[in-house]
């Protein structure tokens, strides 16, 4: 069967040059003789593996050396309980801008292991907005800050991010890599790799060193950085097959030109969707101008029928996956760094379509 246009939030898609490579050597990895899935996680095939995904993560974040790099399993969301138990350490007091569904489940994580201060929100707009950085006030009696740079269900990012004296820990999961970022301004980045990176399995985590050591006493071995930080990300058996394809991911990424030019096109392409959703008179995009995602676009018809039908007949022509998250209904594209520049054209050309379609039911 030919692909389809697949604009799932995650997993996602990934390059089809990457998925040959996969293909290619799947059965014998290079003079192994044997798949990488069957290969021990300490073995000097899987070593060098591990170690080229880190040096290409490293090369392509410009990520400095004082920061560590970690490969662990248990999502983003294993992320939410992981970084209350390791950093709240002086204040016992996190503070959090909460923009969204992920935000949310952040919080209530953290709320079981200290203070939660919400020091700004958009919930009062069904989070449809960035909040205004310039009216942040953070108390200094905080261990941490935490943001979501980019909420995958809402359609909304970060396009600047706060100053602050306490580390600022980003969940990146839906839109790392898709720009270049300084990495210093952060204490701690994380993100699971099943929707810019790789495939699901992985979880990767960006931690400067003064943050590693400080785990509550009752912090489960696993969920200490510093178990995964002292054995390499080979304290126990890492997801290797995602650790492997993700490494593949980070060669196209250097291959495309690195962060500035997957940028580039990024930004081209999310364009080529808002200019035209702006201009329709039958689907709209629920999210404020500035706070716009690239990666993830969520719009709507004003109808509920109308845009049932538009899902089965985006469907039928090979839009895979453009339902809205089922908390907030409508449409969603999600255009990761892999989709290709023609999937939006080709997406746009339908939608234009069957907007004629749907104008010209409407009047007759
Ligand atoms: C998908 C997502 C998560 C959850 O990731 P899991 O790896 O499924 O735990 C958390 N935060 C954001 C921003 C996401 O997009």
């Amino acid at each position: 069967m030919e692909r389809v246009y697949n604009f799932s939030a995650g997993p996602s898609v990934l390059p089809v040059s990457v998925l040959e490579k996969v293909q290619k050597d799947l059965v014998s990895f290079g003079n192994a003789g044997m798949s990488v899935m069957e290969m021990s996680h300490r073995s000097k095939e899987f070593e060098e593996i591990i170690q080229k995904c880190e040096a290409l993560l490293r090369e392509i974040l410009e990520i400095p050396t004082n920061y560590k790099v970690l490969f662990l399993q248990g999502g983003a969301s294993t992320q939410f309980s992981m970084v209350p138990l390791n950093l709240l350490k002086h204040f016992q007091t996190a503070a959090f801008i909460n923009t969204g569904s992920w935000s949310k489940k952040a919080i209530s994580e953290a709320k079981k292991y200290g203070d939660v201060k919400i020091i700004a929100s958009s919930e009062d707009k069904n989070y449809s907005y960035i909040p205004k950085l310039e009216d942040l006030y953070i108390d200094p009696s905080i261990d941490y800050l935490h943001i979501t740079s980019n909420n995958t269900i809402e359609g909304t990012k970060f396009s600047s991010f706060p100053t602050t004296k306490a580390p600022l820990v980003a969940d990146f999961s839906s839109n790392i890599l898709s720009e270049p970022i300084d990495v210093s301004k952060f204490g701690l980045i994380y993100a699971g790799a099943q929707k810019n990176i790789g495939p699901a399995g992985l979880t990767i985590v960006i931690i400067r060193d003064d943050l590693i050591g400080h785990a509550n006493t009752l912090c489960p071995t696993m969920l200490d950085y510093k178990t995964h930080v002292g054995a390499s990300s080979l304290y126990n058996t890492p997801p290797t097959f995602s650790i492997y394809v993700s490494m593949l991911v980070l060669e196209w990424i250097k291959e495309q030109g690195g962060l500035k030019q997957i940028h580039e096109n990024n930004l081209l392409k999310a364009k080529l969707l808002y200019d035209f959703i702006d201009q329709s008179p039958l689907f709209s995009s629920p999210v404020e101008i500035e706070s716009r995602s690239l990666m993830n676009i969520p719009f709507s018809t004003s109808s509920e029928e109308i845009n049932k039908q538009f899902l089965v007949e985006a469907l039928a022509n090979g839009f895979v996956n453009l339902e809205g998250h089922r908390s907030v209904g409508g449409m969603r594209a999600s255009i990761y760094n892999a989709m290709p520049v023609e999937g939006i054209e080709k997406l746009v050309q339908f939608m234009s379509q069957f907007e004629k379609n749907i104008v010209e039911v409407i009047e007759s």
